[in-house]
């Protein structure tokens, strides 16, 4: 996962004001995350998550319901 990506978790533990996310499985993960270099949307193209704007190509760990809405 990056910083502003936005996901599907579930809270595990919560322990001194740290929070413990569980993203196992298909349901959960990232469902929407933005380029690293340039914060456009990325969007899901032949199992890889391509940026319209400047051609970056990242991975994450996906949510199956991953999509390219707009924030
Ligand atoms: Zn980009």
């Amino acid at each position: 996962m990056r910083v502003g990506d936005v996901i599907k978790a579930v809270v595990s533990e919560i322990r001194r004001g740290e929070v413990y996310l569980d993203i196992r499985g298909a349901d959960f993960g990232v469902v929407k995350a933005y380029c690293s270099r340039c914060r456009n949307p990325l969007y899901l193209r032949d199992r890889a998550l391509v940026c319209k704007n400047c051609g970056n190509r990242e991975n994450r760990k996906l949510c199956k319901e991953y999509s390219a809405i707009e924030r």
